[in-house]
């Protein structure tokens, strides 16, 4: 009945004027790299990307293909599809073919029809007539043309026409590496990877930096990180994680006094360290996964105190969401079960039981004047450990 292949339909892409040329470029090339571990042959065809497999690919294939590329941001739709040749009789046939498997179930059914190509001998109507019919009289199945619950889908196009009842929600969003790259403050925790995700998907490659406690702490929290970026490289490949050991500043912090201050000056510290690491990777922004008010450092004065230790704009995707969205979106997204898991994250270090939730800029810098914060800063980002991802 034809040979299976995947077609993908674009989202905003599509939306983007002349820029839309090289969105759609940058979208084939991260699928291509997706799919290394395929043969595929992806065209452009109007509006949509087709996936063609080498001549004797079987459905299994283009089933992998099709599950692998609904993880790449750009694309809104992905159906597993037919090309066949543009005959109306064949296309029939395949219709046939496909809707075959549902023959038990007498599904209410639809066909619908378009046309990138209105040279084909019958309007959209008439194949939609043609093959219904067809279906009807070869299975029975009744035609609701409002509520179906099985819709062939036809599409003619300029080479060949496609046929599919099939379309799963892809990730939407914009192809990544057409928005720059940032750098993400990378906790062990829920949020930080789930706004890793919001920012790949707006077209940001990320790199991840994250904090241990360690030579205080055990190493657990750093395998967290590096079990959650290996996760989260699905959406963009080529993901690198950076670990600074933080246990000695952390306790420099802390010797000098000013408990109600220290979580503040340690995130401070923090973001000045990402930003100092930033520069050298040449990230244009840092990413966290602060939402409003969820802790005390996340008050809006805290935010305003935090925003103020750096140059760098600090992207923070989820500070309008509830923890309840970031739990099923980490849940969503494969990272929900490893943030879970137990560990020693560094901030368990040092945590105030009187946090002070609106910490005054001029104190902070108070205590990083003693601490040297800046150079502080340049030392620790001389200090981090790669751990790259090429598996
Ligand atoms: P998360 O679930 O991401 O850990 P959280 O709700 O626990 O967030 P905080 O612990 O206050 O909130 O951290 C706020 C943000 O600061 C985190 O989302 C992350 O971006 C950054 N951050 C916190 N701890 C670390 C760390 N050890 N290494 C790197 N970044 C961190
Ligand atoms: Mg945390």
């Amino acid at each position: 009945m034809g040979e299976p292949c995947v077609l993908l339909k674009l989202g905003e892409v599509v939306l983007k004027g002349r820029n839309r040329e090289i969105f759609e470029q940058r979208l084939r090339s991260n699928i291509k790299a997706a799919l290394k571990d395929h043969r595929v042959d992806i065209r452009q065809r109007h509006g949509v990307i087709a996936l063609f497999l080498p001549a004797g690919g079987g459905v299994e294939e283009a089933e992998a293909i099709a599950r692998r590329v609904t993880e790449v941001p750009g694309i809104v739709l992905v159906h597993l599809a037919w090309r066949v040749a543009k005959d109306a009789e064949v296309v029939t046939q395949a219709a046939l073919e496909l809707v075959k498997g549902h023959a038990e179930a007498m599904p209410r059914f639809a066909v619908r029809a378009r046309r990138r190509d209105k040279r084909f001998p019958l309007t959209s109507n008439q194949l939609d007539f043609k093959v219904g019919g067809a279906i009807n009289d070869a299975y029975g199945f009744p035609v609701d043309l409002s509520r179906p619950e099985l819709t062939v889908w036809i599409e003619v196009d300029k080479e060949e026409v496609f046929l599919f009842t099939d379309g799963r929600p892809g990730q939407g969003g914009l192809p990544v590496g057409s928005s720059g790259r940032a750098l993400v403050l990378m906790s062990g925790g829920i949020d930080s990877p789930v706004a890793a995700y919001r920012m790949m998907r707006r077209g940001m490659h990320v790199d991840f930096l994250h904090f241990s406690g360690i030579p205080f702490t055990t190493t657990e929290s750093i395998y967290k990180a590096y079990a959650l970026v290996r996760e989260l490289d699905k959406f963009q490949g080529k993901s690198r994680l950076w670990v600074v050991p933080f246990g000695k500043a952390q306790q420099s912090i802390r010797n000098s006094g000013q408990d109600r201050l220290a979580v503040m000056t340690q995130r401070r510290l923090m973001l000045k360290t990402a930003e100092e690491v930033a520069q050298r990777i040449h990230a244009g922004a840092l990413i966290t996964g602060d939402s409003l008010g969820q802790v005390a450092s996340q008050t809006l004065a805290n935010i305003t105190a935090q925003d103020g230790a750096v140059e760098l704009p600090i992207l923070r995707p989820l500070i309008g969401l509830d923890k309840t969205e970031i739990i099923a979106e980490a849940r969503r997204i494969g990272t929900l079960a490893i943030s879970e898991l137990p560990d020693e994250d560094c901030c368990t270090l040092l945590t105030s039981r009187h946090a002070e939730t609106a910490a005054k800029i001029e104190d902070l810098k108070q205590i990083e004047k003693r601490l040297d914060a800046e150079e502080l800063a340049v030392q620790l980002a001389d200090s981090i450990q790669a751990y790259s991802l090429d598996a």
